[in-house]
């Protein structure tokens, strides 16, 4: 039996009718860029999200980019973010012309350390970008508050959380804004790149639209430069097919995680499971082992695909060499990027999969 990671076929399979209708709508009415279908699009998914607006944009990157440009932030300002995470989100800050100022994060969650956040701060901070890992709802609370303490704005990066879920509001309602990528692969993911921008402050909404849009103010008039970042009326009409069927596949990821909680359990190996008031969406189900390079070859000639999210932490990458950071300056990320694997974890897994993967692993790490 071969078990992936993701199935993006398996899911296109079951919804094909829906999509190509969807499809040929976009085709028949021309409505290519802008139009309908993104406007429909970006009200189902600030209702979704628990806001009243939602800016669709080109990817996931350029939602923080353009975030963080329409909040006045570039150069001179430093911008907070976890040391674990995907090289877009601080990638998005220096683009932005802003400075990344990387946080460690939390051994049993692998989340931003908000206890290290207040010895971050400098006169310069400006804004902080809480990353969702995994579908894990980052500790809010605590960010919240020192942003409300320092007078820095706070940006959700909900690129791998559509749908999450903290105190019982949504993922992308918790800050001043938040960012989505629907990556294919994500867990609302189009058939190509797009991205969105949710928040609930009407002027930042205009001024992200504008952003995105070339600082457009009419057809020919621009009261700033801005970028060229658009959803298009392609994917838009994807993703509202697919929103439609996000909550079945979000209660299917947690499902599956439930069974390799439970079957794993006595191996400790998985993170701390989270608090009684989040909803992980689990985008990716990470467990920690040693000699993960070892295991992950030996699950592969068992025919299980498993993945690394991310085998550098952020500050060690090439890219940031310029800031002289040491490995022992992010202890927790620098750790965990050694040891981390991710499980197949998608809707389209069975329960008899599932079960097999957690077998094999037992068979791998017991010798
Ligand atoms: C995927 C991802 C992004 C970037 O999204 P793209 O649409 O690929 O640009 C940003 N942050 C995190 C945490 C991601 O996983």
């Amino acid at each position: 039996m071969q078990i992936p990671l993701v199935n993006l076929t398996e899911q296109y399979v079951g919804i094909k009718t829906e999509i190509q209708t969807a499809i040929n709508k976009v085709l028949d009415s021309t409505a290519f860029i802008g139009g309908p279908f993104v406007a429909e699009f970006e009200t189902k998914f600030a209702e979704y999200c628990g806001v009243e607006h939602c800016i669709g944009v080109g990817n996931g990157t350029d939602a923080i980019t353009i975030v963080l440009r329409a909040m006045g932030i570039g150069p001179g300002d430093e911008v907070i973010t976890a040391a674990n995470s995907f090289v877009a989100t601080s990638e998005a800050i220096t683009n932005a012309g802003a400075t990344v100022v990387f946080a460690d994060c939390c051994p049993d969650t692998s989340l931003i350390d908000t206890d290290s956040l207040n010895s971050l701060l400098s006169r310069k901070t400006k804004a902080i970008i809480p990353v969702h890992l995994y579908g894990r709802p980052a500790n809010m609370d605590a960010v919240n508050e020192i942003a409300k303490a320092n007078g820095l704005f706070v940006i959700e990066d909900a690129a791998q959380a559509h749908g999450a879920e903290l105190n019982d509001k949504r993922v992308g309602s918790l800050g001043d804004a938040a960012c989505f990528s629907f990556y294919p692969g994500k867990n609302l993911g189009a058939y190509g790149d797009a991205g969105a921008v949710v928040t609930k402050d009407k002027q930042l909404a205009e001024r992200v639209r504008m952003f995105a849009n070339h600082g457009r103010t009419s057809k020919y008039d621009h009261e700033f430069e801005g970028f060229n970042s658009r959803l298009d009326g392609m994917q838009a009409a994807i993703l509202s097919v697919k929103l439609k069927h996000s909550e079945r596949w979000t209660e299917r990821r947690r499902e599956i995680a439930l069974i390799y909680d439970a079957e794993l359990s006595d191996l400790e190996i998985a993170l701390t499971p989270p608090e009684p008031k989040a909803r992980h969406v689990y985008h990716l189900y990470v467990v920690r082992v040693k000699n993960r390079e070892e295991v992950q070859s030996r699950l592969k000639k068992l025919g299980i695909s498993t993945g690394v999210h991310y085998p550098i932490a952020l500050p060690n990458l090439t890219a940031y060499r310029h800031l002289g950071h040491k490995t022992s300056d992010f202890p927790v990320a620098t750790e965990l990027s050694k040891e981390v694997l991710s499980l197949p974890m998608c809707p389209e897994l069975t329960d008899e999969m599932v079960i097999r993967v957690c077998q094999c692993l037992r068979k791998v790490l017991n010798g």
